[in-house]
């Protein structure tokens, strides 16, 4: 069974822009974001735990892109400001 999406099109879920986080880091990324980023220290739990936190999961499967879509719309993460 294929998975709702395959891994490489997080960038177009979650771009990659090479550009400076609103937390002083001077390039954000995907990894900064989700996983590192002070900033969404609060919602990181809604990525959930472990494998299901993983970029792989939040891509792959209906549940992780429910998390990932939680995620992005209350940390607000990837707003433009
Ligand atoms: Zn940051």
């Amino acid at each position: 069974m294929q998975s709702p999406l395959q891994a490489n099109s997080i960038g177009r879920l979650v771009p990659d822009l090479p550009s400076e986080c609103q937390c002083g880091r001077p390039l954000q990324s995907r990894t900064h974001s989700l996983s590192e980023c002070p900033l969404y220290r609060t919602h990181r739990h809604l990525l959930g735990q472990g494998r299901q936190a993983q970029i792989r999961t939040l891509v792959g499967s209906r549940q992780g892109i429910t998390h990932l879509a939680s995620f992005l719309s209350k940390s607000g993460a990837y707003e433009k400001h």
